[in-house]
């Protein structure tokens, strides 16, 4: 995916030589993490690798924690992100015959957040409203790190440019393969048996397709244009999310996002051809009398491949040997799991805007504290950060797992099991409630 390129490449501006917080990467883990210095006036630099203004576009759910996070940051923020997106108060599944099997009602959460909904809005457009918050502080495009030292009580850190900048804390936010973390020797744990993981073995690696498309006719009503629905058929999920329209769309032919979860290496830029094919797949083995099937694709408008696994970093925090200066991970740089339940892009906005309070609060703590009580305040308040942002990362790989084997083929008695135990479960109240609690992420606020 990636064809958003909605930012022209600014002219290069040279770096300064020196920062209280370099962050190191411009998806929306730190992005949030500048929009939460920026509100309580620490100096920043951010940074990213590529030449424009555009990661590449994957995630498209926000949930309710995250429009909370950044609501409390910039309340008109949260306003402008579920506006620019699609509403959905429930999140249904459908069985093969398109009956509902079981929804999730966001809805039901009205008495606890402002936002008792999910937005379908895509990654893109979430980073491009984050960094339009974030006003006259500029995105430094296209400067990527090699290295990083300690000198002098700070760490420098040097770019493919050339360029240094000095400074006290350095945010690793630069996603999956975050070199910050590369460069801290941070390993990766799997994040239940903490066995050390990195790289990610092919084993535990699992490989997904994400494409936009059209298709010949709308979709059958049970499929609805402004709703979060899934099919489970016994081949696997189908996920045709709605999306907003993109500058250029045809009216009347709404685009879809589709994810599938796929057994082999998917080509890299899947095409018509094979992702008919995996759509084909998975309604194979719907009864006849079943509902009306998903129409053929017609057209696809960009599509991508992607790979991860399970992974946790063993700490969120490496200080220099003079104490004085701190590597901070939070987003994709910190943990890895699957797109189950859209948790990624929640996850990291809502370790980012942790993470700028931890930064903020030892930020004024180092400049009123006597050095012996400086050393305390660094292991509490960092610590603090990395034990609660830890937890919640474990829980959330926890759902997206569960999710994901859900989302698995279950072929014969498995998938009837399966249909049935979810149909009956999340039709007791308190389960139901517990689900979209835990999805939404209102359990971690
Ligand atoms: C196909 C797919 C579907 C997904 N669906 C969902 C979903 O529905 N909901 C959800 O919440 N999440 C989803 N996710 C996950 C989500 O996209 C990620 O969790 C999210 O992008 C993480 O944000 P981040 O800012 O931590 O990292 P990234 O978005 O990866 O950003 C990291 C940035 O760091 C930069 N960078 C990397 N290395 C360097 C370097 N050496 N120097 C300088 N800059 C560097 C990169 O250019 C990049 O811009 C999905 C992911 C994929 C792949």
């Amino acid at each position: 995916m990636g064809s958003y390129r909605t930012t022209p490449t600014p002219p290069p501006m040279s770096l300064p030589p020196a920062t209280e917080v370099l962050i190191v990467g411009a998806g929306p883990t730190g992005l949030t993490c500048a929009l939460g210095l920026s509100k309580r006036g620490i100096p920043f630099v951010i940074i990213d690798a590529v030449a424009a203004g555009h990661n590449e576009s994957r995630a498209v759910v926000v949930h309710s924690c995250t429009l909370e996070t950044l609501g409390a940051i910039d309340e008109s923020l949260a306003h402008t992100i579920s506006a620019d997106g699609i509403r959905s108060p429930t999140l249904t599944a459908l069985d093969a015959k398109q009956r509902v099997l079981f929804r999730v009602q966001f809805d039901k959460l009205a008495d606890r957040t402002k936002y008792p909904y999910c937005v379908l809005c895509p990654q893109h457009r979430v980073e491009k409203h984050l960094r339009q918050g974030l006003g006259r502080h500029e995105v430094y495009w296209g400067r990527r790190v090699v290295s990083l030292q300690e000198v002098h009580g700070r760490y420098e850190v040097v770019f493919d440019s050339g360029e240094v900048v000095a400074a006290r804390y350095v945010v690793g936010a630069d996603g999956n393969n975050s070199t910050i973390r590369t460069l801290a020797g941070i390993r990766l744990d799997h994040p239940f048996t903490k066995v050390p993981l990195d790289p990610i073995s092919p084993k535990d690696a699992l490989s997904f397709v994400v494409a936009d498309v059209l298709f010949e006719n709308p979709l059958p009503e049970a499929l609805p244009k402004d709703a979060l629905t899934l099919v489970l058929s016994d081949a696997g999920v189908i996920i045709p999310l709605p999306v907003p329209a993109e500058e250029g769309d045809e009216a009347g032919n709404p685009r879809r996002r589709i994810y599938f979860a796929v057994a082999d290496i998917p080509p890299s830029k899947p095409d018509l051809h094979y992702l008919q094919g995996l759509l084909e797949t998975r309604q194979a083995n719907a009864p006849p009398a079943g509902g009306q099937p998903i129409p053929r694709i017609t057209r696809v408008l960009d599509s991508g491949r992607f790979r991860t696994g399970l992974a946790l970093a063993e700490t969120y925090i490496c200080s220099a040997t003079s104490g004085t200066a701190h590597i901070l991970l939070a987003g994709d740089a910190a943990h890895r799991h699957g797109p189950g339940g859209g948790q990624g892009m929640n996850l990291g906005i809502c370790d980012a805007a942790a993470l700028a309070e931890a930064i903020a609060e030892h930020h004024s703590a180092m400049a009123c504290l006597t050095d012996s009580r400086k050393a305390a305040a660094r292991e509490e308040i960092f610590s603090r950060y990395e034990q609660r942002r830890m937890a919640v990362a474990r829980e959330v790989i926890f759902v997206a797992e569960e999710m994901a084997k859900v989302e698995k083929p279950a072929p014969g008695w498995a998938g009837w099991v399966r249909t049935n135990l979810l149909w009956l479960l999340l039709k007791i109240p308190a389960v139901n409630q517990m689900a979209a609690w835990r999805l939404s992420g209102m359990k971690y606020v």
